[in-house]
């Protein structure tokens, strides 16, 4: 198991600045997923740590060792590409076995590795096969069974499941994860797939422009995002924003107002919070915090029903709501997302939803996050010795 270490890494190309100031520690044997939006970097830092794109300043170091201006053969990585790579006209066993006949090791320990990582990825029957003759899904244990049997320092995977249709997604994440358990390799995965990041990840990364806006466990970024961009590119259905002003600062906390919205007061402020009365600021809720069953200690609220999907265990409605918009385009329009297990109303109809100001989020100009629910509620133990 090795670490990687990057400090302060820049990439330009041209007078274009790629990568910004980089620094990341990642711990032997930690699966580091790598999220943002296109062109944020992720395929560039990736490539960088491979030996694949040269770094314009800072350093990196692989296994406690300084490979910045080594070769990627050098570096003892392996990587997976989404297009899988494989060679057409050699068989599995010859693709899986290629690294390590071009790095002269003897026939019975090729024999031996292929193996090995053929039965872990339960692809021996495909051994003599082409890859043309395979599925996907199958292509893309090839190419991860190349990767194993090279027993590299650190794997690199780059979107590797974007090929393969959601079912397999699904099945080669859980594969991936399990792997990651039973090599107890260093891995970093770059992907486009919040779930993918959400489930695989010991720790998610996510850049924005060349820089890495945080870094941290999945459900530690997901409940307390550092800023409004990584509250708003963290969850499936996105977060839903309003914008509003500070209508009065209190030790009870900060009372906002909302166009269209009754008035809700805040308490969870960091205390470093740097709001003024008057000041703009953006509130969030998460789709899954608003009910359709709206409590009297709940903030009520009317919508429309444009659409609703339902999903079996849960239903995901799209809402016209005044002031309240969506993240991104998940449907192209407006309308704000409502994740529930109840029933949906009939589409078009007007209803009343709601939800808890602690579950409120609150952000300031600047976007930095000054309010977000409390995670864990633990109660409060009654005899202090126990
Ligand atoms: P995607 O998710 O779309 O793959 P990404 O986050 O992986 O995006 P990169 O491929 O790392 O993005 O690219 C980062 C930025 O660097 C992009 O704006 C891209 O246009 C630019 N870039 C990448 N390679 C080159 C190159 N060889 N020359 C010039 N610009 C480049």
């Amino acid at each position: 198991m090795s670490n990687v270490k990057l400090t302060s890494v820049e990439k330009h190309y041209g007078s274009f600045h790629a990568l910004k100031d980089i620094s990341l520690e990642i711990a032997p044997g930690e699966f580091v997923v790598m999220v943002g939006p296109s062109g944020c970097g992720k395929s560039t830092l990736l490539k960088a740590i491979a030996g694949l794109e040269e770094v314009s300043s800072g350093s990196i170091e692989i296994a406690g060792r300084d490979v910045t201006r080594e070769e990627p053969g050098e570096r003892g990585i392996a990587m997976v590409f989404q297009s899988y790579a494989l060679y057409p006209h050699m068989t599995v066993r010859g693709n899986m076995g290629f690294g390590l006949k071009i790095m002269k090791r003897p026939a019975d320990e090729i024999e031996a590795a292929v193996t090995r990582a053929a039965d872990i990825l339960r692809i021996t029957e495909h051994l003599d096969k082409k890859p043309a003759q395979l599925s996907g899904g199958q292509r893309q244990r090839v190419a991860i069974g190349r990767a194993i049997t090279r027993q590299p320092h650190v794997f690199l995977f780059d979107e590797p499941l974007s090929n393969l249709d959601a079912a397999l997604r699904t099945q080669m994440r859980v594969e991936i994860a399990t792997l990651h358990k039973q090599l107890g390799t260093t891995m970093i995965y770059v992907t486009h797939d919040q779930v993918e990041a959400m489930t695989m990840a010991d720790r998610i990364v996510v850049l924005r422009a060349g820089v890495i806006e945080q870094a941290g466990a999945p459900l530690e970024l997901y409940r307390n995002p550092v800023n409004h961009f990584v509250a708003s590119f963290l969850g499936a259905p996105r977060m839903n924003f309003a914008e509003g002003r500070v209508a009065a600062l209190g030790p009870g906390g900060a009372v906002i107002d909302i166009p269209g919205m009754p008035q809700l007061t805040v308490t969870e402020l960091i205390p470093d919070h740097g709001l003024e009365a008057g000041m703009p600021v953006t509130f969030g809720i998460r789709p899954e915090h608003l009910s359709l069953v709206p409590g009297s200690e709940m903030i009520r609220l009317s919508g429309t029903l444009r659409l609703s999907e339902e999903l079996g265990r849960e239903n995901v409605l799209y809402v016209d709501a005044g002031d309240l918009r969506a993240t991104g385009s998940d449907t192209g329009t407006d309308s704000i997302t409502l994740v529930t297990g109840e029933r949906a109303p009939p589409e078009g109809s007007s209803f009343a939803f709601g939800f808890e100001p602690r579950n409120a989020y609150l952000f300031r100009p600047d976007g930095k996050t000054v309010s977000a629910p409390r995670s864990v509620e633990t109660p409060p133990s009654s005899d202090p010795e126990a």
